[in-house]
């Protein structure tokens, strides 16, 4: 093929962006339009043969039917792709059933206009409803009138067989291909549901800034070990950390570098937790640290811990060198307290070291 050519399918096969939504219905009628219209083909061919002249004509209106339902589908107007596969069902069998008979089996097709009609969001659900029981009325009085009309051409009955043969094959694929895109569609939405929330969740628990804990989830889970203490006994430990003159880095160097300092000691003092504990930012540059199942002794050591690694490190903004030092309050949860007290508890011991000097862990 040159290259001229491949540029005028590209154009003619082109598809406009095809809403998110619509992307399932999208795909059965492009793949349905191409399937019938080979079916279409083959039957044009066949009547051709046969020599019945309308069919073969009416087969080839069909033909150019599909292509043209495929080509708007692509465009985006699947609605009106699927009003056209519509039109087409019901004059196509009510045609044949008018020129084979009954037996040919071209009643069949309309059977498997009821799952695409479901599947299409572009009619309305009472739309759906009055044409569904337009179809069943359809189908009966086809039979109806077969039953007292003989058929235009009459066939030897192993040809009608051989008609009757081919459409059920026919209509049994189509079934199961719009059910196993249906199945499918649901699955993928269903999954992408899932991944949805599962992103949600985890933005509804996590500070924008640091990457940790938000306030909400850590009161949440302070909230999750009092009941445990109710149940257990167990106690644990809450720890407050605050940034020393954490003011000045904003006032010296700009807030951004204020922002560094935070998220860097937030990361440093998370990189040091282990056995459950969990870091939130509380707030500012106030961070609050639960250590489950915990006492007030190892929640000492670990917040002198935490003091040492936060002292010990620089952070460089813009060349410059900034230290850090930051001020610890522990308290531990040991008696039926609500939680506002427990956390009141760890803050005044904040508030003691701050008193005190800075740069000191208070219990
Ligand atoms: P102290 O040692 O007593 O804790 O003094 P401090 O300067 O750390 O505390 P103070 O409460 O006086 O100042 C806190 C400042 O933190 C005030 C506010 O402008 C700033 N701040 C709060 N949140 C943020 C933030 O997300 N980013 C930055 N850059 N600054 C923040
Ligand atoms: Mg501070
Ligand atoms: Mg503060």
């Amino acid at each position: 093929m040159n290259f001229r050519n491949k540029k005028f399918f590209r154009k003619i096969l082109k598809t406009s962006n095809v809403d998110d939504s619509k992307y399932s219905l999208y795909s059965v009628i492009n793949y349905t339009s191409i399937l019938c219209l080979a079916v279409h083909l083959i039957l044009l061919t066949v009547f051709f043969i046969l020599g019945i002249k309308y069919l073969a004509a009416f087969n080839m209106f069909s033909c150019i039917i599909y292509a043209m339902a495929f080509f708007i589908n692509r465009r985006g107007f699947h609605g009106y792709a699927v009003v056209l596969a519509i039109c087409e069902v019901v004059g196509h069998a009510t045609l044949a059933i008018m020129f084979l008979g009954w037996p040919s089996g071209f009643h069949y097709y309309i059977l498997s206009l009821v799952p695409l009609l479901f599947f299409s969001k572009d009619i309305s659900r009472p739309g759906k409803v009055i044409l569904n029981i337009l179809f069943c009325v359809v189908y009966i009085v086809l039979g109806y009138y077969s039953a007292a009309n003989n058929a235009i051409v009459n066939l030897s009955a192993k040809t009608l067989n051989v008609f009757n043969n081919y459409n059920i094959i026919v209509t049994f694929s189509s079934l199961s291909f719009l059910a196993y895109y249906y199945c499918m569609a649901v699955e993928k939405a269903d999954k992408r549901l899932r991944k949805a929330n599962r992103r949600l969740e985890v933005l509804a628990d996590t500070d924008p800034l640091t990457g940790l804990l938000n306030r909400r989830k850590i009161i949440d889970e302070i909230n999750k070990n009092i009941n445990e203490f109710k149940k257990t006994g167990k106690n644990f430990v809450l720890v407050m950390a605050d940034i020393d003159n954490f003011k000045s880095f904003n006032d010296n160097y700009g807030h951004n570098c204020g922002d560094l300092v935070v998220t860097t000691s937030g990361a440093i003092m998370k990189s040091q937790l282990f056995n459950g504990g969990k870091i939130s930012r509380w707030g500012g540059e106030e961070f609050l640290i639960l250590l489950p199942n915990c006492n007030i002794k190892r929640g000492k050591e670990l917040a002198e811990k935490l003091r040492k690694s936060v002292q010990d490190t620089t952070v460089i903004y813009k060349e410059t060198k900034v230290s850090i030092t930051m001020t610890f309050g522990v308290s531990e949860y040991n008696s039926n307290i609500d939680i506002e007290e427990a956390v009141g508890n760890t803050d005044r011991a904040l508030y003691e070291g701050k008193r005190k000097g800075r740069n000191c862990v208070v219990a």
